[in-house]
């Protein structure tokens, strides 16, 4: 992996080498992220994009504190899907105005932080409206709104479907028109629309796509809207490869398109922006996660790795976190980065069920106790998305380099 030069053998994170930040930490397992990676895909991404484009962040992705601090610096706004990361998101220093919150069962008290603290509301349902109209009288300030749509397309070859056909989030297109005149009544301020189709996408023609028929959907739905439409929100979904074979993503097809919505939309809808709401592809590659190997055994002509990392700290990487067929992260022996290791090794966890595995049958056999195990592709959804209570075991810890 480029972001992470191999010096002398050994991985290095931000320029320091593995085994010199695993003892700056004091123990393993844990989670580093590289701040410079991180930044560098910032700029990569804001010269490839129209600079008019506005770049989101979704907290869900990564909400480390000091992680989502240093991305607030840099990014145009930051997305929220529940009262906890709003609070990250405002501690973080980024302004209300440049907040939005989504997710489906929003609690009466959510919706009330969130208008009390004048952040953009992605609505998902007509009781939203209801809630957000008595919060906004309580706060004596009207809730700011935008309809998240449920779109009656789906976005191609996406990991996870989030829109198209029957889904929990947001409305669909064809009860659009009724829920705008509902905010209207409801004296809600009206912004704009989000549309997310879908999640961990490499086709950027797919992306592409999606993006114009969502600007399509917006555009035919703005007529039914109380006010002008000020923001566009046309969703991510931009993905990054997690698996042999798979092809970076093309952001051509994907600047093309935005560069046409954009000179569009300022003519259709003068005084809106378009926004896009990235997680993993900003930060799933800048990170890693590292354990070390406890003990080294054979089992049937099988080498097992048994490391004090494993499935409670990455479930992604053991296959459960919605995965059908099991694959492999890409992993290695941090501290012994040899050019073509050819023995085979499977890297196990420390838990009590055969779900804990890191690596099956992976070039990984000089892997010796004491080494430390590397997962790439591992800055999102790697600790908060994982099951870290299971079996007692202590949390991960997380730094930023
Ligand atoms: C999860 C989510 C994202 C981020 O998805 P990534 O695959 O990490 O880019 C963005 N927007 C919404 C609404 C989400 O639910």
């Amino acid at each position: 992996m480029p972001q992470f030069p191999v010096v002398d053998g050994e991985l290095t994170v931000g320029g320091i080498p593995l085994t010199r930040l695993a003892a700056r930490i004091g123990r393993t397992p844990f989670y580093a992220y590289d701040r410079a990676v991180i930044a560098a895909r910032m700029s990569e991404l804001r010269s490839a994009l129209p600079p008019s484009v506005r770049l989101h962040y979704a907290v869900k992705a990564n909400p480390m504190p000091a992680l989502v601090c240093a991305l607030a610096q840099q990014v145009d706004g930051l997305d929220v899907a529940s009262a906890g990361e709003l609070k990250l998101a405002l501690d973080a220093g980024m302004a209300s105005a440049d907040i939005s919150f989504a997710g489906p069962g929003k609690t009466a008290a959510e919706l009330e932080q969130a208008v009390a603290s004048g952040v953009l509301v992605n609505l998902e349902s007509a009781r939203e409206i209801d809630l957000l109209a008595e919060a906004s009288n309580r706060c004596g300030q009207a809730a700011r709104v935008a309809l998240r749509l449920n779109p009656d397309y789906e976005l191609k070859s996406s990991g996870m479907k989030m829109g198209g056909g029957a889904k929990p989030f947001g409305v669909d297109a064809e009860q659009a028109p009724a829920m705008l005149r509902r905010i209207g009544e409801a004296g809600l301020a009206f912004e704009g629309f989000h549309v997310f189709a879908g999640s961990q996408n490499l086709d950027g023609e797919a992306i592409a796509q999606s993006q114009r028929l969502g600007f399509e959907l917006v555009l035919r739905l703005a007529a039914h809207a109380p006010t002008p439409v000020r923001s566009v929100n046309l969703g991510g979904g931009f993905g990054i490869p997690y698996f042999p074979g798979e092809q970076r993503l093309d952001l051509g097809p994907i600047r093309d398109t935005l560069g046409a919505l954009q000179e569009h939309s300022a003519r259709a809808l003068p005084g809106a922006h378009l926004v896009l709401e990235l997680g993993r592809y900003l930060v799933g590659e800048a990170g890693l996660y590292v354990c070390r190997i406890l003990d080294r055994k054979e089992s049937r002509g099988t080498l097992f790795l048994v490391a004090d990392g494993g499935l409670h700290h990455h479930l992604a990487a053991s296959g459960n976190f919605g995965q059908v067929l099991r694959k492999n992260y890409p992993v290695a022996i941090g501290n012994r980065m040899i050019p073509e290791p050819l023995a085979k090794a499977t890297v196990v966890g420390p838990l009590c069920t055969p779900l804990d595995l890191l690596a099956a049958d992976l070039p990984l056999g000089h892997g010796q106790p004491g080494d430390l195990v590397v997962v790439f592709q591992s800055g999102a959804y790697g600790a908060s998305a994982s099951p870290q209570g299971f079996l007692g075991h202590p949390p991960a810890l997380e730094v930023l380099v």
